[in-house]
Formats: structure tokens, C-alpha cells, sequence
């Protein structure tokens, strides 16, 4: 498959950058989707892949879901994003990094990166010796540093708007709410929703973050595979992707489903399993985009609390998406790509008027 046909089938791309220096053991590709609204942000993706189409394919991917991500949460960010073809754990040095850096500088600003799966802030850090194009740095260097309280502030508004939307108020004063993972964004998590008096049930793989939260917060304790039968009013997905599937919906007894987890949905079509059988699905790029927010405003110069002031700004954009899913009959993940794609076609009309264009 050629790299222009890749480029359409997974969403128009505008740009992909396929950077190499055998020097510095670098292979990269770099790919921009739109950025209409403004600059292409998204992390770099360091993953040991089987050959060269599954990494083209995942940051086409990738880059795509940043577009819609930015723009669901209001922010002037396109979509962007890396991968680095290698095994983090053996293949990093700082010579790939920096060169790295110096291939994101050579882009003027069209693509900003921040950190992702395989790679760290102390990455980030080699990357902004060679460009200021690089977000989610230390706070040493005047970055906003971990960004999962942000995240989770953002899960707990987009749970609020949900439960509004299904119980009839956003109070989760008594709400039954079943926790997957304890990671980062779970344990905040768990606590602005103990701190609201919600009734909460987790688990976790790592049995210790179970009982640290047991003990601080007296909250119920269930196996991994038993959080999907707990008999509950919000099941809220902190772990992995792909959890929402034909095996575990039949299983779920909430109303509602919100969590931070990218990809929760196996499939597309899972959203419309879990609409017919009447759990609202909050869809997870609108009510995680906390983490975005939090490095946008590192861009405009970081203050903790105009980042969960954005944040805050989940819960109204949960509450529209819900409502384009009502007045239009589609599923609630249908609902938010158009909710996203119509905030691009505006802004985007916008731009090419008067003021006279990008
Ligand atoms: P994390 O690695 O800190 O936590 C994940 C937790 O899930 C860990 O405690 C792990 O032990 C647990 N876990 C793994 N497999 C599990 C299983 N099968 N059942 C139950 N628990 C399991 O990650 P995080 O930063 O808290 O992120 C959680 C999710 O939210 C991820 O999908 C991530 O991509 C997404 N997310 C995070 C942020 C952020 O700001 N951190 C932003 C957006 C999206």
C-alpha cells in the first residue's frame, strides 16, 4: 500500500514526514492531519512495530484522533503525531532524541509534540535542547508536569453532565460508581467522586493501589475480571482500550459509562450495543481531553488553575454531545465527530474571511 492511499484511507492527511539518521539509530515518521484550527499537536510514540506499514498506520491513526480530540475541547490545536520505530526499553539515546527535535524544529511549528506511550519528560527534555516545538516538559523547565489530575478533574465533569443527562441530576451524591483502574487518572478520580458522596467500587491489576484507596477512602474492593457485573449506576473505565466489547457489554449494569481510557470501544459499532441497551456512552476523547488542555495552557505559559477552568469546560461539551445524539438518533460517539468536525468547518469558514486566512 502506497503512503498517499494510507494517507486517504485513514483521513486526509495534510502531511507526513518519514525521518531518518542512522547515526542516531532514528526512524520516525511524523504525520500532521489538519490543522485548520491551529498548530498539530500530539505526543511521540516510541514502539518496537513489526515493519513499516503498522507504524504509518498508527500514527495516521493517531494523528486523526488528536484532530478531533483538540477540537471537541475547544482548544486552537490541530492534530499531529509521532511514532519512533524502536524498543524503549533498549534503542534510546540521546542522540536520537535530539535529532528527533531537530526534524520536529525543521516543520516550523506545524507539529508540536508532548510525550506518549514509550517515551518520558526526560525524553522531552533531549527533544527541547533542539525545539521549542515540545510540550509536557519538566517543570524544571517551566513545564506543567503530570497532567492526570487535569485528566481526571475532566473525567469527573464529563460523569457529572452524563449522570445529569440520565439520572436527572449531575450529583453523584449516592451514585453507585464502579472505578477500572487506579492508575494516575483513577485514584483522582476516585476522589472527587468520594468527595461527592458517590458509593465506589474498584479494582486494579496491582492489588496495593487497591488497598491504599481502601484504606483512605473506604471504598469496596472487586477482582479485574468482577467490575464488569458489579451492580452499579457508572461504570467508569481508567485501564486499558478496547474494554467495551461484545463479551463485557452484555455484562454491564450501569446507566452510564465515563472514564479516562483512550479507545474504549472495541469497535465502532459498540457504541450503538451499548445505546440499545440504554447506557449512555460518554465518549472518551471529549471527557479525557483534560490531559490536552493541561498542555495547551503549558504553551500559553502554565497556571494549574486555568487548566481545570478549561477542564472544567468537559462538562458542557459532554452535555452537547449528548444532546446532537438525541436530536439526531446517532450514537453518542457519532455525536461527538460531529460535534468536533463542525467546530473545524466553522472555525475553518471563519478564517478564510475577512481577517484574511492562515
Ligand atoms: P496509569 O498507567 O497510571 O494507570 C493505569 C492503571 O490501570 C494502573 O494502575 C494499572 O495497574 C491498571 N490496569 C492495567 N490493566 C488493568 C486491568 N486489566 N484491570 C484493571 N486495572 C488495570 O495510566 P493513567 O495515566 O492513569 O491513564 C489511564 C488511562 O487513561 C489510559 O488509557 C490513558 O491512555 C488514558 N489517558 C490518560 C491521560 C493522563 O493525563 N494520564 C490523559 C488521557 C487519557
Amino acid at each position: 500500500m502506497g503512503t498517499f492511499e494510507a494517507m486517504s484511507q485513514e483521513g486526509s492527511h495534510e502531511q507526513v514526514l518519514f525521518c531518518e539518521d542512522k547515526r542516531a539509530g532514528l526512524k520516525a515518521i511524523i504525520a500532521i492531519h489538519d490543522t485548520t484550527l491551529g498548530p498539530a499537536l500530539g505526543g511521540t510514540r516510541m514502539w518496537p512495530y513489526n515493519n513499516e506499514e503498522e507504524a504509518l498506520r498508527d500514527v495516521l491513526r493517531l494523528s486523526r484522533g488528536m484532530t478531533y480530540k483538540a477540537s471537541a475541547a475547544g482548544l486552537n490545536l490541530g492534530g499531529g503525531k509521532a511514532v519512533i520505530l524502536g524498543d524503549p526499553r533498549s534503542d534510546k539515546s540521546e542522540a536520537m532524541f535530539r535529532v528527533f527535535g531537530r526534524f520536529i524544529e525543521s516543520l516550523n511549528g506545524r507539529y508540536i509534540t508532548a510525550e506518549d506511550v514509550g517515551t518520558t519528560v526526560h525524553d522531552m527534555e533531549y527533544i527541547f535542547m533542539e525545539t521549542k516545538y515540545v510540550t509536557g516538559v519538566a517543570p524544571a523547565h517551566g513545564g506543567s508536569g503530570d497532567p492526570s489530575p487535569v485528566t481526571a478533574f475532566g473525567v469527573y465533569m464529563g460523569l457529572k453532565a452524563s449522570a445529569k443527562a440520565t439520572f436527572g441530576s449531575e450529583s453523584v451524591d449516592g451514585k453507585r460508581v464502579a472505578v477500572q483502574g487506579l492508575g494516575n487518572v483513577g485514584k483522582n478520580l476516585v476522589r472527587h467522586l468520594v468527595e461527592d458522596g458517590a458509593q465506589v467500587t474498584v479494582t486494579d491489576i496491582d492489588e496495593a493501589r487497591c488497598e491504599a484507596l481502601r484504606e483512605e477512602y473506604g471504598v469496596k474492593v472487586v477482582g479485574v475480571d468482577a467490575i464488569y457485573d458489579v451492580d452499579c449506576d457508572v461504570f467508569s473505565p481508567n485501564a486499558l482500550g478496547a474494554v467495551l466489547n461484545d463479551t463485557t457489554i452484555p455484562r454491564l449494569k450501569a446507566k452510564v459509562v465515563c472514564g479516562g481510557a483512550n479507545n474504549q470501544l472495541a469497535e465502532e459499532r459498540h457504541a450503538k450495543a451499548l445505546g440499545d441497551r440504554g447506557i449512555l456512552y460518554a465518549p472518551d476523547y471529549v471527557v479525557n481531553a483534560g490531559g490536552l488542555i493541561n498542555v495547551y495552557v503549558e504553551m500559553e505559559g502554565y497556571v494549574r488553575e486555568r487548566a481545570l477552568r478549561m477542564a472544567e469546560g468537559i462538562y458542557a461539551n459532554t452535555e452537547r454531545v449528548i444532546n446532537i445524539s438525541r436530536e439526531q438518533g446517532v450514537t453518542t460517539a457519532q455525536a461527538a465527530d460531529r460535534f468536533a468536525e463542525e467546530r473545524i468547518e466553522l472555525i475553518g469558514q471563519i478564517k478564510k474571511g475577512f481577517f484574511g486566512g492562515i
